[in-house]
């Protein structure tokens, strides 16, 4: 009886239109927006153990959303995950936002799924620069943020001065009223308290907890806009699942989808991709992802069972002809050649050297990261690896080191295009740079060398100034670590993909020719030391060297073969390494993406787990020749 009440009342319903209290009724969709540091992770921690979807204390430890050890060293989110978690019978999806601008491509679309923001801020530090382009996109999309100052507790915390820092920011990003209205709580993430004024009322500081937050989502933060009609959902997030395979993750618009159910997968401008039946639907709860019955609209749900299907196409019932609307997925803009590691040195510090094994590797990558494009390169040893920037490739190429790879990988190169008129266009970022005032002078020089055009300077605060420039991929490759050096450490660099644009003419490089090794052996003091007056050292004595193994920077713009295994008395005792009491200067050590950016043409990067080596593409001195020669007559 009480199943048929239900069903004659649903049915009544249906009949007078009432609308009957559904999922949408008691769920928020909300992204949090923050600079790295600004207290993001513990927050999430704080809000899970207070809503009991955790339990204090047993999983807080470990810094919930970015699991990643990678994103944790450069300070970066680079993957949206979602949390969910209930509050007083309400169901709240908390999208975490990729921070870094060389993801921002994906922001759009990740906000599209969500009604609502959290802006943390730090009360010492204010608003950074890299929350403002997600924050720009957010206030573009119409949401209206929450604002949240943490680290109130910290002794140098100024509400103040960081609450008129933030409404500064929003009205430089156009905010509309309604969004510069915007609602303020102060609070500690670390203590878990949140209230209404950064003096925290005696009343708040009883309950001493996050709730006032939750509230404010409720109240604050839009329910759902269901669009009634079959099932579409626009695919947001590519992940690839050890056990489920290729799975998508958005947001139901329509309808409601359950496993077993058949439907289709339509690209953005309506074309078939493919029909596939659902494998499995599942949701967030907490940290955890879990197989539910039925996914409905509103909710964030992750499925399984496509196989081409990918990131801005519509899923959708088979009825349907109309896809959701979506940006395009940015396109790459960068390749780097990644080929197997064929130096004399190969095998002795990796475990995973064979093309094979290199090639299941990054296919199993692109499945899950819609940013990377694939192709096998002119020979089977070498594959082109393009993707958004050399911060991702990097990441790439250090994860693989660390899972046991070798590899080596040639200059990056930018993907260039042609108009209709088969002009050739080039990415350009759009590139803002913060530093302290006396720098500035410095800073605009060396970009119009990089054929950065300036678009804005003012000053942003704090004796520093805020330049912001137009200019080529091409000519911002190795450019963070030349910044931080000529700026004393003090820039803070922000880039996005802007357009492709008419190339802009040719960038000098580096000026500077190699001290290349012409015999293999061992590094011996003695010879580095006689070299010192060449040029930079790159390496230490007592590493092996092999022919054709770059060993030092010449200060002169031609290659120079040098001999550094080369001891005073070629005795086999002398050779040892730590033969002579020779003093050497420190040598030049480049991190993986400085090598990257140093490298010529014809140079490679010998990455394995232990080392990073720079050598000459083609190792014998003869081969290098012939191919300079065969190159010069076109070269004019
Ligand atoms: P995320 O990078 O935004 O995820 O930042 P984390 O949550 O990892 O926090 C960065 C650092 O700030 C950590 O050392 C936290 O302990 C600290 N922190 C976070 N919230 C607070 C707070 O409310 N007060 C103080 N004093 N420190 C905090």
């Amino acid at each position: 009886m009480p199943l048929f009440a239900a069903l004659q009342i649903r049915y009544v319903a249906l009949q007078q239109n009432w609308t009957l209290p559904t999922l949408t009724e008691s769920l928020r969709n909300i992204a949090i927006i923050a600079h790295v540091d600004h207290g993001k992770t513990t927050l999430i921690d704080v809000l899970l153990a207070a809503s009991g979807a955790v339990r204090a204390g047993k999983e807080i430890a470990e810094r919930v959303m970015d699991s990643n050890e990678l994103e944790r060293e450069r300070g970066i989110t680079i993957l949206a995950k979602v949390t969910s978690l209930f509050w007083n019978e309400t169901r709240i999806n908390i999208v975490d936002t990729p921070g870094h601008a060389d993801f921002g491509g994906e922001v759009e679309r990740i906000l599209n799924m969500v009604d609502g923001a959290i802006l943390l801020v730090d009360a010492a530090e204010g608003p950074m620069p890299q929350t403002k382009f997600v924050l720009a996109k957010a206030l573009a999309l119409g949401l209206k943020p929450i604002v949240v100052i943490n680290k109130i507790d910290k002794p140098e915390a100024r509400p103040d001065y960081v609450l008129d820092a933030v409404f500064d920011l929003f009205a430089a990003l156009d905010a509309s009223d309604e969004q510069l209205d915007f609602p303020v709580l102060y609070g500690s993430a670390k203590q878990g308290w949140m209230a209404k004024t950064p003096e925290r009322a005696a009343q708040e500081r009883v309950t001493n907890s996050v709730a006032p937050l939750f509230d404010l989502v409720i109240s604050h933060v839009a329910k759902p806009v269901i669009v009634p009609g079959a099932f579409t959902m626009l695919a947001t997030t590519l992940g690839a699942d050890t056990f489920l395979g290729r799975v998508l993750t958005g947001r139901i618009r329509s309808g409601s989808i359950a496993a077993g159910e058949t439907i289709k997968a339509i690209d953005r401008d309506g074309k078939l991709v493919e029909n596939f039946r659902v494998s499995r639907v599942l949701a967030f709860r907490g940290l955890e992802r879990k197989p539910i019955d039925r996914g409905e609209a509103g909710d964030i749900v992750t499925l399984a069972g496509m196989t081409k299907a990918t990131v801005a196409d519509t899923l959708c019932d088979p009825a349907v002809v109309v896809p959701l609307d979506a940006q395009p997925i940015d396109p790459p803009t960068l390749s780097m050649t990644f080929r197997i590691n064929d130096g004399p040195l190969a095998g002795t510090e990796g475990s995973k050297v064979q093309s094979r094994v290199i090639r299941d590797r990054l296919m199993r990558e692109a499945e899950g990261n819609v940013a990377l494009k694939i192709t096998a390169g002119e020979d089977r040893d070498a594959f082109e690896v393009a993707g958004r920037g050399e911060l991702q490739l990097g990441i790439l190429i250090e994860t693989m080191r660390r899972e046991g790879f070798e590899l080596t990988i040639g200059k990056p190169q930018v993907v260039f295009r042609e108009d209709d008129n088969g002009n050739r266009l080039e990415p350009i970022e759009e590139v803002v740079v913060d530093v302290d005032d006396e720098h500035t002078g410095t800073v605009i020089e060396t970009m119009a060398a990089r054929k950065g055009e300036l678009a804005e300077m003012k000053p942003s605060g704090g004796g520093r100034t805020r330049l912001e420039f137009l200019a080529p991929t091409r000519g911002l490759i190795g450019y963070l670590p030349a910044l931080l050096s000529e700026t004393r450490g003090t820039a803070v660099l922000n880039r996005i993909f802007h357009a492709f644009e008419p190339y802009k003419g040719a960038i000098a490089g580096r000026r500077t020719g190699v001290l290349v090794s012409n015999s293999p052996g061992v590094a011996v003091a003695y010879a580095l030391f006689n070299l010192q007056d060449r040029g930079a050292i790159m390496v230490r004595p007592g590493v092996k060297i092999y022919e054709g193994m770059i060993i030092g920077e010449h200060s002169r713009g031609n290659d120079l073969p040098v001999n550094p295994t080369k001891g005073k008395q070629l005795s086999n005792v002398r050779a040892s390494g730590k033969d002579d009491a020779v003093t050497l200067t420190t040598p030049m050590t480049l991190s993986l993406e400085q090598a990257l950016s140093y490298i010529a043409e014809d140079e490679l990067v010998e990455v394995t787990p232990k080392t990073i080596r720079l050598r000459k593409a083609l190792l014998n001195p003869h081969e290098r020749k012939r191919a300079e020669r065969a190159k010069a007559p076109s070269a004019a």
